[in-house]
C-alpha cells in the first residue's frame, strides 16, 4: 500500500509542479490586482480626493473609455463585489478632452463617491436650483460647484 502510495506520488509529480506553478502565478496576479491602476491623467483627482477623504483610495482602475457621451454618460463606476477584488471606473474620454477643472474633479469623486464610499445618488435639489450632493444622479452646471463647494466636500466625506 504504502508502494503504491509511492507510486502514485512519483507519477503525479510533475502535476503538482504545475498545481504550485499555477497557485503561485494566481497569487501574484492578486497581488497585482491590489494595487492601484490609475491613468495619470485622473491622478490629481484622486489624491486630491484622498486627502479630504483622510482615506487612502485600494483596488482601483480607473481607465478611459468610450461610454457613448453624446447621450450624456461621463463616468461608471463597477463596483466589486469580491474583497480580493479590484472596483473599475471608466471614464468617457470625448467628454473629459473638453471638461474644466471643476468638471474632471466633480466626475472622478462622484465615482469614487460610488466605489469607494458606497454612496448611492442622492437627487436632492437645495439653494439656487443646486444640488446638495456630488452624488447627484448626473452632471450639474459648474456655478453650483464654484459656490458650493465647502458644502460638497463636507457632505461628500462626512456623512
Ligand atoms: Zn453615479
Amino acid at each position: 500500500m504504502i508502494n503504491l502510495i509511492k507510486k502514485v506520488w512519483k507519477k503525479t509529480s510533475f502535476l503538482r509542479v504545475l498545481t504550485y506553478t499555477f497557485l503561485f502565478i494566481s497569487c501574484s496576479t492578486t497581488e497585482v490586482l491590489k494595487k492601484q491602476e490609475i491613468e495619470k491623467e485622473f491622478i490629481p483627482y484622486v489624491l486630491s480626493f484622498e486627502k479630504y477623504s483622510g482615506k487612502q483610495v485600494e483596488a482601483i482602475r480607473i481607465r478611459f473609455a468610450n461610454l457613448d457621451y453624446m447621450p450624456k454618460v461621463t463616468g461608471i463606476c463597477y463596483r466589486t463585489k469580491f474583497k480580493l477584488g479590484i472596483s473599475t471606473i471608466k471614464i468617457d474620454s470625448y467628454y473629459w478632452e473638453k471638461a474644466t477643472d471643476n468638471e474632471k474633479e466633480m466626475l472622478i469623486w462622484h465615482e469614487l463617491g460610488h466605489c469607494v464610499l458606497n454612496k448611492d445618488h442622492n437627487n436632492s435639489i437645495g439653494n439656487r436650483g443646486c444640488p446638495i450632493s456630488i452624488m447627484y444622479f448626473s452632471g450639474f452646471p459648474e456655478f453650483c460647484y464654484v459656490n458650493y463647494k465647502r458644502h460638497y466636500i463636507k457632505e461628500l466625506f462626512q456623512y
